[in-house]
């Protein structure tokens, strides 16, 4: 009795609160809800959903279709309400917002995923499209503008299988920037999108890491062929088609939930972080000769406070980009394949950056690369390569021995530290007059002798070095901190280390 009494009570409740606020509101005209929602945000993610709506566009007939080719007038249900949700999940998990534009309007009058000679009948429609469109421009720049690169979502809704999300990128053509910065794992493997929706337990087509086509009916519309990077441009699109299933009221909040873990698992491998005044800006070489590694390097930089990310091709590093950077960090891979990209022009540029007080940081094939010892070398690090026949002697976890500023360097608790190595060069000075001698802050204790190398030549040899070159400081790791288990913060030591050079300088 008492129980009902207090239900009919809060039941009536928003009631009189509804009705004050209307009396108070009572001059006020009525705005019509807008039939586009649009939100600013502060990731560089803009989610779209054109063909969710289910409402009439004042003055506007529905379409007729005629002649037009791929004419379809019926909505893609719930995806408006999906997209709303997800936006809702992005800001739970990252504590930000996404930029958000969906259209309320129904297909049948509007279709916004197509050009404009095709999407409309009547100059009233117009307007509202070109609404839609506007929207997805201003963001597309915003983003640009802010983080230099960023994604676009088209969220929409298929038909043919209820329970999977099928990807269109036209082949990749609509992410062709995203691929060109890193490489077509980007679009594949289980580091992509895809590969992280897989992830979150949802049926994925194509399948991850198949390199088949994408399903032609559905291989990315004009949204995502307009404002992604299909004729150049640093913002990519992915077309998301969402089966029935996974977009109906009674499922669709744990789509959206699995949408958004999805999305910042991939944004922290591929979409830069935001830049803040004090932040150290850090240039990551991604571009020929960067091998896998470079994935877990981002990873771990994501994860560093005050540490602003750039990737850079050979080509920016030529057209003078370090100028706006503090640090450059040479990943793993092949050395000589980075220092035959960056070409004698780009390897100079590096060498004038240094002198100016930039900081570089080599990591296994960037230490080769700093090294005095090739054609292709920097010469920034007087540093020979040992046993250079043998480069090639396998992998696995090592011994170093850290002397005291090695254990300043990386905060190390005591003088011995286990890291894991993959064919990084056994240095030992150069004797090279140019360049200062380095210090040798970690030996390789025990050693990696496999693939035909002769034992007892790398113990002994130099695992980390730290250098200057001109008024730059130089840190290079032969072994990989970032594929070391709890050794991903000695990166950020080193970052801070090497910065150091540049913190007198005028920006
Ligand atoms: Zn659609």
């Amino acid at each position: 009795m008492r129980k009902s009494f207090v239900s009919l009570f809060f039941a009536i409740l928003p009631g009189i609160f509804f009705l004050v606020s209307a009396e108070e509101k009572h001059d006020e005209p009525k705005l019509p809800d807008p039939l586009v929602i649009i939100e600013a945000g502060d990731l560089p993610i803009i989610l779209s959903a054109p063909h969710g709506g289910r409402r009439p566009v004042p003055g506007v007939v529905p379409r007729k279709g005629e002649d037009v080719p791929q004419f379809v007038a019926r909505s893609d249900s719930w995806t408006d309400e999906l997209t709303e949700k997800l936006a809702d999940e992005i800001e739970k998990n990252t504590g930000k917002r996404p930029y958000v534009v969906i259209a309320k309007f129904h297909r049948k009058f509007i279709d916004a995923n197509r050009p404009p000679e095709r999407a409309y009948e009547s100059k009233a429609a117009k307007e509202t499209y070109d609404v839609y469109h506007k929207a997805l421009a201003d963001a597309r720049a915003k983003v640009i503008a802010r983080w230099g690169t960023g994604i676009l979502l088209d969220i929409h809704g298929q038909a043919a299988e209820p329970d999977t999300i099928i990807r269109g990128t036209r082949n990749g053509r609509t992410i062709t920037h995203l691929i060109e910065k890193f490489n077509r794992d980007s679009l594949i493997s289980e580091s992509s999108l895809f590969g992280h929706l897989s992830a979150q337990g949802l049926a994925v087509h194509p399948p991850v890491n198949s390199t088949r086509n994408e399903q032609t009916s559905y291989s990315g519309g004009y949204i995502v062929g307009t404002y992604g990077s299909v004729k150049g441009g640093a913002l990519d699109a992915i077309q998301l088609e969402l089966g029935r299933n996974l977009r109906r009221p009674t499922t669709n909040s744990e789509t959206a939930k699995k949408l958004a873990n999805a999305i910042e698992n991939f944004s922290s491998q591929y979409l830069p972080s935001e830049k803040s005044a004090d932040a150290i800006n850090v240039g990551v070489y991604l571009d020929k000769g960067a091998g896998k590694s470079k994935i877990n390097l981002l990873h771990a930089l994501s994860t560093f406070d005050e540490v602003s990310i750039q990737h850079l091709t050979a080509k920016d590093i030529q057209s003078g980009k370090l100028d706006q950077l503090d640090v450059l960090i040479q990943p793993g891979g092949s050395g000589g394949g980075q220092g035959r990209h960056l070409g004698e022009d780009g390897r100079e540029k590096i060498r004038h950056f240094l002198k100016n007080g930039g900081g570089y940081i080599g990591i296994c094939a960037g230490a080769y690369l700093a090294s005095a010892d090739y054609s292709w070398s920097l010469n920034i690090l007087d540093a020979k390569v040992i046993d250079r026949k043998h480069w090639a002697r396998g992998n696995g976890t090592v011994k170093l021995t850290l002397s005291d500023s090695g254990k300043n360097l990386l905060q190390a608790p005591n003088n011995s530290l286990e890291i894991f190595y993959a064919q990084g060069p056994l240095l030992a000075p150069a004797n090279n007059p140019n360049i200062p001698d380095y210090d040798p802050v970690a030996t390789f204790q025990t050693e990696i002798a496999k693939k035909g190398a002769p034992k007892g030549v790398m113990i002994g040899t130099t695992a980390i070095a730290e250098g200057r070159f001109g008024e730059g400081r130089v840190i290079c790791f032969s072994p990989h901190p970032e594929l070391t288990k709890g050794l991903d913060h000695s990166i950020q030591f080193a970052i801070h280390k090497v910065s150091q050079g540049r913190s007198n300088k005028v920006k």
